[in-house]
């Protein structure tokens, strides 16, 4: 029989810790919204190891007195909310009192405070929940908190942990985002000492995304006009036409100086820019809604960072009215109808490319990912030719072509078999183990989010079997000077930052070669220009050739029909 008991504190506080603090990132989190609801106005951060050592936050904020900084270990404790009622118009970022509590459970903790009027600060030491000592601190005033050793009074989590480069680089960018979202606040943001970047307080929006995101993002935004309307509040920086990101990576949304997760809002800015950007991908945009706080609901989940708002279609029919209005007035600065997608080449570059019969390509313009140079494992010279029976009858459209076959009349379509034949190809490198790399006379030069970079770092080996050769040179600055074969170099960076966001994405996966290799390829050829209008007649046997000595010539990689077929019985079934 089982016995039903309370749970000491310190068990429960683990637990809730398992909710509250999944990574360091999260840790820091919760004490950077502290400081901010305790009105800092300069607030250092400090990490080692990628806070899996030590972690530090430091700010000039209320500060507390010893026996509220006692109190704020407990669980539930918090100032900032009194009655449910409450809970309807959150104005602070903290209010379940469960941080704290939770963090110290499972980190050796150490906490000194002192508020301004006080004489003296307190230092407060806790291990693995248990109190080891409180005492006077001499300090200026405000906080002051070390979290050290996280997850060692419960090793199982240890193991969840990622490499250190991976859970810095979740640190960096959310001190990233809330230095930006902050204004009014001083950031300081430092690794072991070294200071990785230094917001300044009260500059430009344009010149806190130079000095925090980077150069290369700065240039890629422009300010936007600031939009009203009753009750809300919309300003920021919007992405130049044409430039766009595989994720929602550079897609930063700000709630009354919350950094949020919103689908309505990303929905709304991708809604916006979907004749300036390619299909499937994302804008850049640094955007600030304020609004009353009665009409967000923030009390969605205690780690997350997903916000709801209590009229989703006003707060999306404001931002695309708003964003479009930006993108309207700039039409005139020469935004292309149609708009070539990022990651292709200028579409003459392709369509001038000499006809060369390589074997993956098609025709004369070459698919995107394949130049002419590339020698693919499967090469018509030596594979042998099918002995198919297709017989060509008819071009339909622009991407389609009619057959008579051997069983009847089948359908081809250009593009999902030009997809499955380049796919198998650079597949075939791969398990080749002999990537055809290309070195560059020019080094390209990328920089990189934390994050990507990060990723970058742990799949260097894969990344060099396939054909790249990448040097970093600088924190998050790295050099490309081989790339594999099937690549173009006009399309290699945006290639790479799709590639790295996707490996982020799907961390699993490409732990596992085949599973990488395979994304790699699927990527590669997902960017494929489809140019059937532009294939002779021997080409696009060529094509049909090659597709029948793939694995799998029925479907495109991404599981899409190269061909439907009609027998000669399901034509007289048609007619009855
Ligand atoms: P919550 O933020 O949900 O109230 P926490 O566990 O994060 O709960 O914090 C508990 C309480 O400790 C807060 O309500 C606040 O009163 C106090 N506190 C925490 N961090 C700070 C800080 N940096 N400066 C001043 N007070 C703080
Ligand atoms: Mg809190």
């Amino acid at each position: 029989m089982s016995t039903i008991r309370i749970l000491e504190p310190t068990v429960a506080n683990q637990i809730a810790a398992g909710e509250v603090v999944e990574r360091p990132a999260a840790v820091i989190k919760e004490l950077l919204e502290n400081s901010l609801d305790a009105g800092a106005r300069r607030v250092t951060v400090d990490f080692s190891r990628g806070g899996k050592a030590r972690m530090i936050v430091e700010d000039d904020g209320k500060g507390m007195t010893g026996d509220e900084a006692l109190l704020s270990l407990e669980r539930h404790a918090t100032s900032k909310i009194r009655l449910a009622a409450d809970l309807d118009r959150i104005a602070t970022f903290g209010f379940r009192g469960e941080a704290l509590p939770s963090i110290a459970s499972v980190a050796r903790f150490t906490l000194q405070t002192r508020p301004a009027a006080a004489p003296a600060g307190t230092e407060i030491a806790v291990n693995g929940g248990k109190l080891i000592h409180r005492r006077e601190h001499g300090m200026a005033p405000g906080t002051r908190i070390e979290v050290a050793n996280l997850f060692h009074p419960v090793p199982a989590r240890l193991k969840f942990l990622k490499s250190d480069e991976t859970e810095a680089a979740h640190i960096v960018r959310l001190v990233r985002l809330y230095a930006v979202a902050h204004p009014e606040v001083g950031f300081l943001l430092r690794e072991d000492g070294r200071e990785i970047f230094r917001s300044p307080g009260d500059a430009p929006l344009l010149d806190r995304v130079r000095e925090i995101w980077g150069r290369q993002v700065a240039e890629e935004v422009t300010l936007m006009p600031v939009f009203e309307r009753p009750g809300m509040r919309l300003s920021g920086l919007l992405g130049k036409p044409g430039v766009s990101r595989g994720t929602r990576q550079d897609l930063v949304t700000v709630v009354n100086g919350r950094p949020v997760d919103s689908r309505t809002m990303a929905f709304a800015l991708t809604e916006s820019y979907h004749t300036l950007i390619p299909k499937g991908r994302y804008p850049l945009a640094f955007v600030f809604l304020e609004m009353d706080p009665a009409w967000v609901d923030v009390n969605v989940h205690p780690s997350k960072r997903e916000v709801r708002f209590r009229d989703e279609a006003k707060v999306r029919n404001f931002l695309i009215e708003s964003v479009l209005a930006v993108l309207r007035a700039r039409g005139d600065e020469g935004l292309p109808a149609e708009t070539v997608p990022a990651v292709m080449p200028a579409a003459p570059m392709a369509v001038d490319a000499p006809s060369v019969s390589a074997p993956v390509s098609v025709g004369s313009a070459p698919p995107a990912y394949v130049p002419p140079s590339a020698p693919a494992p499967v090469s018509p010279a030596h594979a042998p030719a099918v002995r198919l029976g297709w017989r060509l009858l008819s071009r339909l459209r622009e991407e389609r072509a009619v057959f008579e076959t051997p069983a009847g009349l089948a359908v081809l379509d250009l593009g999902a078999a030009h997809q499955r034949v380049l796919y198998e190809s650079i597949l075939a490198q791969f398990t080749a183990q002999k990537p055809v790399s290309q070195p560059l006379l020019v080094p390209l030069s990328i920089e990189l989010e934390p994050l990507p970079a990060a990723v970058l770092k742990e799949r260097l080996p894969l990344l060099a079997s396939a054909g790249f050769d990448f040097e970093e040179y600088g924190r998050n600055f790295w050099r490309i000077q081989a790339l594999p074969a099937w690549l173009e170099p006009e399309q290699a960076l945006a290639f790479v930052r799709d590639l790295l966001a996707e490996m982020a994405r799907r961390e699993g996966d490409f732990g596992r070669p085949s599973l990488a290799y395979d994304a790699l390829a699927k990527l590669a050829v997902n960017k494929a220009r489809r140019k059937g209008d532009s294939l002779s007649d021997a080409e696009l046997m060529e094509l049909v050739q090659a597709l029948f000595r793939t694995a799998q010539p029925g479907t495109c990689p991404r599981g899409r029909r190269t061909y439907v077929e009609w027998t000669d019985a399901d034509l007289t079934r048609r007619f009855g």
